[in-house]
């Protein structure tokens, strides 16, 4: 739509598009208003929408993910996490523990991440282990322990829903839901996600192509929720030195061909924790839109991933390091305007 599309105009367009028997999808942007059309088996024909007032192009999308694409909407989009901007120039900071282990635990380690510059808590109460008799997670009451830190220390927290029964009490605690990387093809969750309100991280999938992550993200889209963060985490390959192979390249890549904001997980994508912060400020340098640290005050007696969680003064430092990378790429910490930087 134009700049100047009253929401008129936009209600004319979906009327326009839903009378066909489709799906309208109206994006909006900082600009302006993007409409998206689904459910259409062949492609339409522009005529049909061209000459209504307030539509400036008809773009038909030649990609299998249509929603997420550049295509529909040229400008970044900014996801609200509880109030923090994610994406068009903002960069986020997550951290937390792996695991909310108990509340004692899990405020320690709130209270310095807050203090080291984190913008968003982050904590599993369902953790998807690869052995049945590791540690699970609290499940329901690692979430109330999650949201009574959230409000304790005044940040917003994001944690991971492994089914839709989980997400349904996520949902209910917390201000953004995970879809961890086992989870990133459990389609059923997907379009759950797309039907609630809440934003949703998806984290690449360990084997993931890039096209598979954004179809991923079509699902929560396509059921009408534009609020998706994409994360990259590291991906399987022969190497040995590493947990994973975190591949940056994803993010230059994803960038292009979507306006989600993607972040960067070095805590999962190396696995060791003297890799994470030098991973972390890569990935601002290249250009992400936010990273996601594992963060620790006794690592050695983590229930889950304490080799890999940074002590809170590492991040504290690399908070302070950050605003010397951020503006290579016309970025800047979240919620603080550029000028003030
Ligand atoms: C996590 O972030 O807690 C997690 C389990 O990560 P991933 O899904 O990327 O393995
Ligand atoms: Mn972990």
């Amino acid at each position: 739509m134009t700049v100047g599309a009253s929401p008129e105009d936009v209600a004319r367009v979906t009327a326009q598009i839903e009378a066909l028997g489709l799906r309208a999808h109206p994006i909006p942007g900082a600009q302006r208003v993007a409409i998206g059309i689904t459910g259409n088996r062949e492609s339409l024909d522009p005529v049909l929408f061209e000459s209504l007032p307030g539509v400036l192009e008809v773009i038909p999308v030649s990609h299998p993910y249509k929603l997420v694409s550049r295509e529909v909407k040229r400008e970044p989009t900014v996801v609200s996490v509880g109030g923090v901007p994610v994406g068009g120039g903002h960069f986020a900071v997550f951290a937390g523990p792996c695991a909310v282990e108990d509340a004692e635990q899990t405020l320690t380690i709130a209270r310095a991440v807050r203090a080291a510059g984190a913008h968003i808590l982050r904590g599993g109460a369902y953790k998807p282990r690869t052995s049945p008799y590791s540690f699970q997670g609290l499940g329901r009451p690692g979430l109330e322990i999650l949201r009574d830190v959230s409000r304790e220390v005044g940040l917003p927290v994001v944690s991971e829903a492994l089914d839709e029964s989980s997400l349904e009490l996520v949902v209910e605690f917390c201000d953004m839901v995970q879809v961890g990387a086992r989870s990133m093809q459990n389609f059923p969750l997907l379009r759950a996600c797309g039907k609630q309100r809440k934003p949703v991280l998806i984290k690449r999938g360990m084997a993931a192509t890039i096209e598979e992550l954004l179809m991923a993200a079509e699902y929560v889209l396509a059921e009408g929720n534009y609020q998706v963060v994409l994360c990259e985490r590291g991906i399987r390959t022969f190497a040995n030195h590493t947990r994973n192979t975190l591949d940056l390249a994803a993010v230059v890549a994803t960038q292009r061909l979507s306006h989600l904001p993607i972040i960067v997980d070095p805590s999962h994508g190396t696995g060791k924790r003297h890799k994470v912060i030098p991973l972390a400020r890569a990935a601002a340098a290249v250009g992400a839109d936010g990273v996601m640290i594992e963060v620790h005050h006794r690592p050695g007696r983590a229930l889950s991933d304490g080799s890999q969680a940074v002590l809170p003064d590492e991040l504290a430092e690399l908070v302070r390091q950050l605003p010397i990378l951020l503006p290579l790429t016309g970025r800047h910490l979240a919620g603080v305007s550029p000028a003030a930087t």
